[in-house]
């Protein structure tokens, strides 16, 4: 449980961040909360010759509220996502997600920034930035880009992002309608066996607009575009959530492992995605 040594350094700046990672390439690592980073580290599932703090680097943990969107800076920990009264009210799914991940004394120090890079699976913002259509703000030796949370996962730990890269924020249009954040875990404190973010609007007793994501059931998040057209014009009848539930099942490839078999995995996620679907729909 003791890391392999490593040089730590702490810029004030993200100029002398980007300087670091070129400078050391693949041998460096920013680090957010570490509540990641370092478990790997100490288990010895990462190497991590040059550890770049970010906790210095001014202008990473601000929010910013408009009519239309919200801007989180990566640093924004998972403890302000839930005590940030405006938030709550502009995006309560943020706030019903976060409370769900491991504990508070987690939450203190993980990022949101952290959760989202990481790309893996078994973590809860990837998902819900994909159901929200989130755009992530990276920063690299070019200059910054944006992509797209739902084009950002490719595999387990492997993302659209460069080595040299870092996410600095994530851009989300103001969600409409109503949300749920629907969680199985084994225990308090453990990551998903099944999540699901859902968040539909409502038109003239329809369901005008619906987005829907599961977590930990694929080596990457899933936002199904059929579970979302199943729902779509629907009155979100108990026959409509079951189509929606059938496509999602049909999008989703869970692997064994301790957290059950596939058989059970897929049963937990049917279950999961149907009250998610129900509880956003009684609140659009
Ligand atoms: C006991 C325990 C239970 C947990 N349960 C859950 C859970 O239920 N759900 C859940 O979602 N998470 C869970 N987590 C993970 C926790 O939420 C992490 O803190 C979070 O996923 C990562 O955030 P961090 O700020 O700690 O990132 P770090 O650990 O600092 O970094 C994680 C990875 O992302 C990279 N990274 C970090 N910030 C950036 C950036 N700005 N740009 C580019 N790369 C970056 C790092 O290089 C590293 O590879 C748990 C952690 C613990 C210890």
């Amino acid at each position: 449980m003791i890391p392999a040594a490593f040089d730590y350094y702490r810029p004030t700046d993200m100029a002398g961040v980007l300087a670091l990672l070129q400078q050391h390439g693949d041998d460096a690592r920013v680090m957010a909360g570490g509540h990641s980073l370092i478990p790997m580290m100490k288990l010895r599932m990462a190497e991590v010759p040059h550890l770049i703090d970010l906790q210095d680097v001014a202008g990473l943990d601000q929010i910013s509220l408009s009519a239309e969107e919200i801007t989180l800076g990566a640093m924004v920990t998972q403890h302000t996502i839930i005590n940030h009264s405006d938030l709550a009210q502009a995006a309560p799914i943020l706030r019903e997600a976060a409370l769900q991940i491991a504990d508070p004394q987690v939450r203190y120090m993980g990022t949101i920034g952290g959760n989202v890079a990481n790309g893996d699976p078994g973590n809860d913002m990837p998902g819900l930035m994909q159901c929200l259509d989130a755009r992530l703000t990276l920063i690299g030796p070019e200059g910054e880009r944006q992509v797209a949370a739902r084009d950002y996962y490719e595999a387990a730990y492997m993302t659209d992002r460069a080595d040299d890269e870092v996410l600095v924020a994530i851009t989300l249009p103001v969600p409409q309608g109503g949300y749920a954040y629907e969680k199985q875990k084994r225990k308090i404190g453990d990551y998903a066996t099944a999540a699901a973010a859902v968040q539909i609007s409502k038109a003239d007793g329809k369901v005008a607009t619906a987005s829907v994501a599961m977590t930990n059931l694929s080596d990457v998040p899933v936002w199904s575009e059929a579970a979302n057209a199943a729902l779509i014009g629907s009155e979100c009848t108990p026959e409509a959530v079951k189509t929606a539930v059938a496509a999602m099942l049909g999008d989703i490839d869970p692997s064994e492992d301790n957290r059950g078999p596939v058989a059970f995995k897929r049963h937990v996620a049917g279950v999961v995605l149907t009250r998610a679907i129900n509880r956003a729909w009684s609140r659009a």
